[in-house]
């Protein structure tokens, strides 16, 4: 890794307290984090740790309570909101667990119209959605709706709508979860063999199996950095 370079995504001293009915949840304690170009991170700890804020808080899809988020040297939080929706779509792709596809459209019209939407010619994108779905294996299902696919080829279709952007930052939070071990694992050949181009990516799961695929673990518990198992176990 080229220290020089600066990291495309910096996390300094990242607050985030959500108010509930029941008083005030502290779910980020000012975390420090920093992720490389062309690295592929996994995010791991128990339930309630604190991962899917993370991701959220990078993703644009929430604000912080304090602390500072630099992407490619830009300050997240401070963006207005049509700034802040234009790095959603341009900046970042997000793979959620439960595929978010739309079932009225076909998978090839489902990976375009993030493009579309952007502004793109509609004919343009959906010539490249084919091109993204060649690359996960899917092309001759292209005219397929989401019903008629299997999980795993719908999140096969949510990985190619994530990656049409060309987004600096791929996130995926638990992408595994509602697959079974099959697809899970085909998903995730798919992603350990993702070319990173200037791009970096951030896999919240659970598995190990995955995690260890992955050039770096990073352990949060109680919304701070921990110390993965392995490491625990190396130190008692
Ligand atoms: P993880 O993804 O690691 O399971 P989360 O980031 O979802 O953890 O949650 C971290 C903490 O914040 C948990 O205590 C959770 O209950 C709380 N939390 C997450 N989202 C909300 C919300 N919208 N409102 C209130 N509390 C929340
Ligand atoms: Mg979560």
């Amino acid at each position: 890794m080229n220290s020089l370079q600066p990291a495309l995504v910096q996390l300094s001293g990242l607050t985030k307290r959500y108010r509930t009915g029941g008083g005030e949840v502290v779910a980020l304690h000012g975390l420090d984090l920093s992720i490389e170009l062309n690295s592929k991170v996994a995010l791991m700890g128990p339930s309630g740790s604190g991962k899917s804020t993370v991701l959220q808080l990078i993703g644009g899809l929430d604000k912080p309570s304090g602390g500072s988020i630099l992407v490619a040297g830009r300050e997240v939080t401070k963006l207005n909101d049509d700034a802040l929706s234009s790095y959603r779509n341009t900046t970042i792709g997000f793979i959620f667990q439960t595929f978010n596809l739309q079932s009225h459209l076909t998978a090839q019209e489902n990976v375009a119209l993030p493009q579309i939407l952007g502004g793109h010619k509609p004919a343009e994108a959906i010539a490249r959605a084919l091109t993204l779905l060649e690359q996960v294996g899917l092309a001759e299902k292209a005219g397929r709706l989401p019903s008629e696919l299997s999980g795993g080829e719908m999140q096969r279709v949510a990985i190619a709508r994530a990656l049409i952007c060309k987004p600096g930052i791929i996130l995926a939070d638990e992408p595994t979860a509602n697959l079974d071990k099959d697809n899970a694992t085909h998903v995730l050949d798919m992603m350990s063999a993702l070319e990173l181009n200037n791009q970096a990516l951030i896999v919240v799961t659970h598995d190990d199996r995955v995690a260890s695929r992955f050039e770096r673990i990073i352990y949060l518990d109680h919304g701070e950095l921990a110390m993965g198992p392995a490491t625990q176990q190396a130190a008692s």
